[in-house]
């Protein structure tokens, strides 16, 4: 296994559509590997194979006990709204509030091609919707939510254009 380089938010890479998956090989392997061990090693919970600049559809993601490897994950169904703080191992150090469904359904592959359903509930769904969506190019910064009330907001939190917070008070951006 290796560590590989995460490519930071101005990478037009991040912003390609990454295609599908079709061998399920070696290279398919040494790639979800490298990009586990990216992951742990940058603290993060999740990582989509565009942020080490390959743009196939496979994602990671680490939920406590529970380990995910995604092949061409597709969601096939969604329930609910939860708007809770995001950040991405492509944006180090920031972080904004995103509207995401409260459950997902995903349909997606293994590493050697069996066809697999998974189910994400709340901040699993949050993670999976997050990776999901740099397979398409999109990254959370595109989405952001104005902040719930009495929401924590600093100098870190990205937020949409125009906001105005509680206090009255416009935030740039
Ligand atoms: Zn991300």
């Amino acid at each position: 296994m290796a560590l590989r380089n995460i490519l930071l938010e101005n990478d037009p890479i991040l912003r390609k559509k990454s295609r599908e998956v079709t061998k399920f090989d070696e290279k398919l392997w040494i790639l979800l590997d490298d990009m586990y061990e990216t992951m742990i090693h940058s603290d993060g919970v999740g990582l989509a194979a565009p942020q080490v600049g390959i743009l196939r559809r496979a994602i990671v993601v680490d939920f406590g006990d529970d380990k995910y490897e995604l092949v061409n994950p597709e969601i096939i169904s969604q329930k609910g709204k939860q708007c809770e703080l995001e950040g991405c191992l492509s944006i180090p150090g920031e972080n904004g509030y995103v509207e995401r469904p409260t459950f997902v359904k995903i349909k997606a592959q293994n590493r050697y091609g069996k066809d697999i359903t998974v189910i994400g509930r709340d901040r699993l769904a949050v993670c999976f919707c997050h990776e999901i969506d740099h397979l398409n190019g999109v990254l959370y910064v595109d989405k952001l939510a104005e902040p719930p009330k009495g929401a924590h907001i600093d100098e870190y939190t990205r937020l949409p254009q125009g906001y105005t917070s509680d206090k009255g008070k416009k935030v740039s951006v």
